[in-house]
């Protein structure tokens, strides 16, 4: 197994008797290609030019889908960094939401999630932050940060929920798109 180059993309090549090209890429992102053993290597390096674009985007999805380690110490390791990026994230929030509106959270959470970012619960006053977040830029934090706070004014997303956070977080969209990205 060797590694070649079809423009700028790295890729390692194993042989088989096998009838097509097969491409592969890893989780760490890293390109595998099997071959047939006839087929030249220039044409190997042709294919893999013609699929480049495709494996750029795929690259870059694999990218942003950081991956949550299985539990063990790791694990706890990154939900105590998260727990303290969201605090400090959510600190001044949580004080102004206070202040200027009387309401506070009784109690946040940060647990694995795999359909929403935040949750808020009017009932018992949780937020619940998704651990992914940790790996989202603090803009995108913050956005989920304001709109659970926001929740515990407006429990739905009525018109009066998106103009409080309008008002709160005039570019939240802007951070929502990025978190959908
Ligand atoms: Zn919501």
């Amino acid at each position: 197994m060797g590694t070649l180059r079809a423009g700028d993309l790295v890729f390692t090549l194993s042989r088989s008797v096998r009838k097509s090209v097969g491409l592969t890429i890893r989780k760490d992102g890293s390109v595998h290609v099997r071959a047939p053993f006839w087929l030249p290597v220039q044409e190997v390096i042709r294919m893999v030019s013609g699929k480049s674009s495709w494996v750029r985007s795929k690259q870059q999805t694999m990218k942003n889908q950081q991956v949550i380690p299985a539990p063990g110490p790791e694990l706890n390791r990154i939900k105590k960094q998260a727990l303290l990026k969201f605090r400090m994230i959510a600190s001044p929030w949580e004080e102004h939401f206070r202040v200027r509106y009387g309401v506070a959270p009784k109690k946040w959470t940060v647990r694995e999630m795999n359909t929403r970012w935040g949750s808020c619960s009017t009932a018992t006053g949780r937020i619940t932050l998704n651990l992914r977040l940790y790996y989202k830029p603090d803009a995108c934090i913050e956005y989920i940060v304001v709109h659970e706070l926001c929740h515990l004014i407006h429990p739905n997303h009525g018109k009066d929920f998106y103009t409080l956070l309008e008002r709160e977080l005039p570019d939240w969209k802007t951070s929502r798109k990025q978190l959908k990205a």
